[in-house]
């Protein structure tokens, strides 16, 4: 099976596993992350169908941008101030903001552009000293800078579950969920809607996350890897 079969398979099941866990397939987004693989690989990816596409580094994520326009294009790797004006405006989404001082530079590199960011603050929700994000109790104070700004938008919450045991994947992407509600109480209420997505979920254990709620999965080997 090639990248584009695998894309479409992918697709597949994701609509299936939203059925089975009674939720419109139309409110969970597919993100393929393809960081692993050349332009070739990518493009088989679009003819499988892909639309939203996931790149971790400020130099990929500018080259492949430029070579496919079309695509809708996550930002999900680690934010360096001196890179944010690569990524605003090339990246639909960024999906890691879980510095104030970030937040306050992308709201300025946006405001040239003339363009409103919209970016998920990325919470560290297993606390593995290893995972970057906020903790989930300075989530709001994070989000009341946000709210702060006029040229980003917070349009939700992203983690990265622990690995390699699916109970506590499980318990994590639940936590970003209850989190997300407390913090939806914290807006004013024309703003809740407009803060709702989840980005949780990768090869692994995307079907716990969409069960848990997830908007947004971001999968990578199980579309580009044949090994996987
Ligand atoms: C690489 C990556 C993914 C995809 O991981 P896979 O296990 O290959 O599906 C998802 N999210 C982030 C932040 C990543 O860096």
């Amino acid at each position: 099976m090639g990248i584009a079969e695998r894309y479409e398979e992918t697709s597949r099941e994701v609509a299936a596993i939203c059925q089975a866990a009674g939720r419109d397939p139309l409110a969970v987004r597919l993100v393929a992350v393809s960081k692993t693989v050349g332009a070739e690989g990518i493009a088989q990816a679009i003819e499988g169908g892909a639309t939203d596409l996931g790149e971790n580094r400020p130099d990929r994520l500018m080259e492949m941008h430029d070579r496919f326009p079309q695509v809708r294009w996550h930002f999900i790797g680690n934010i360096q101030s001196r890179r944010i004006r690569d990524i605003v405006g090339r990246a639909a989404l960024i999906h890691s903001l879980h510095e104030e001082r970030h937040a306050r530079k992308i709201d300025e590199a946006a405001r040239e552009q003339g363009i409103v960011q919209d970016v998920l603050l990325e919470v560290n929700v297993s606390g593995e000293e290893s995972k970057s994000g906020t903790a989930p109790d300075e989530a709001l104070a994070l989000l009341r800078c946000c709210e702060e700004l006029r040229n980003l938008r917070a349009v939700g919450l992203m983690t990265m579950a622990p690995q390699g045991d699916p109970q506590a994947a499980r318990e994590a992407f639940a936590g970003l969920r209850e989190l997300l509600e407390s913090l939806q109480g914290e807006l004013p209420p024309e703003r809740r809607e407009g803060f709702s997505q989840l980005s949780m979920g990768m090869s692994e254990d995307w079907p716990l996350a969409i069960e848990e709620g997830a908007t947004l999965v971001r999968i990578g080997r199980r579309i580009f890897s044949d090994a996987f």
